[in-house]
């Protein structure tokens, strides 16, 4: 009895205290992509401030009480406020299950929106590395790379439909490949120019990690990391 009403007394704070601090945004669309555990979710941020966005941005979001996980905007327009974000949710937590409820018009907050620090290089070869949960990640690098075509890279989407959709609903230079020895393998052929090349590594830690020892075994040390989860 005592802990339920602690319990209570605690929710009661931290929704009094988060809605100070949180701001506020509206789902605009929720896409599921077939066949697949990824979600889509079209944002209107009034608050978000998109016209600094010159490096990869990241929003902290609240996912429950308490309860915060970090998610990468791509595709934002100024004008709008608008962007989206994509979610892998095939696994369980907080993160993968407040994205499974999210309906058209929902509300939702987050604490902040945070700059990943990671930006493009301005003028050599962009090539971004990563897995399902950095997508967005990716779009946005490839966003921020101008022109699009110093712009290529691979990602790990083992689900062989989510790799489709990809290539059907975006415009992007990302090789779609379902394991990491066909990332290695994929890297190996390409003979990248160790001078005018920059790696964006980015997803589960010890993903990046392993693609971070390969590049510097083949002379790369212009290397960027960006580790999510592990
Ligand atoms: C700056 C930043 C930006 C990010 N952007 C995105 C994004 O745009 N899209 C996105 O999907 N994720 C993104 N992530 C990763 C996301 O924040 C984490 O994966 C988060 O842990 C998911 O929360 P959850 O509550 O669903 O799972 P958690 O409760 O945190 O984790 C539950 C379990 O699932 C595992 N897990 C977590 N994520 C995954 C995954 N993707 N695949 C398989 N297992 C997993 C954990 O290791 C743990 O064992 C980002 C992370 C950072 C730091």
């Amino acid at each position: 009895m005592e802990t339920s009403i602690l319990t209570q007394i605690r929710k009661k704070a931290g929704r009094i205290i988060e809605s100070q601090l949180l701001k506020p945004g509206r789902v605009l669309d929720v896409r599921y992509w077939e066949s697949s555990d990824m979600i889509e979710i079209d944002l209107h941020l009034p608050y978000a401030e998109m016209q600094n966005w010159n490096q990869i941005p990241y929003i902290k979001l609240c996912v429950d009480d308490f309860t915060f996980r970090d998610y990468t905007p791509f595709g934002w327009d100024v004008e709008t406020a608008t962007c989206s974000l994509l979610i892998d949710t095939d696994h369980d937590g907080p993160g993968s299950r407040w994205a499974k409820a999210l309906h058209n018009g929902d509300t939702i907050h987050y604490l902040k929106m945070e700059s990943t620090r990671q930006a493009p290089h301005p003028t050599d070869f962009v090539v971004g590395l990563g897995d399902s949960s950095s997508l967005g990640h990716l779009l946005a690098l490839q966003q921020l790379t101008m022109p699009k075509a110093r712009f290529e890279g691979a990602v790990l989407l083992p689900n062989l439909n989510c790799g489709k959709l990809l290539s059907e609903y975006f415009s992007v230079s990302l090789n779609t490949l379902t394991t990491v020895t066909e990332i290695t393998d994929w890297l190996l052929k390409q003979g990248y120019c160790t001078t005018h090349t920059w790696f964006y590594l980015v997803g589960n830690h010890h993903f990046v990690t392993k693609l971070r020892k390969l590049l510097k075994s083949l002379g790369h040390a212009n290397i960027r990391i960006k580790g999510f989860w592990s």
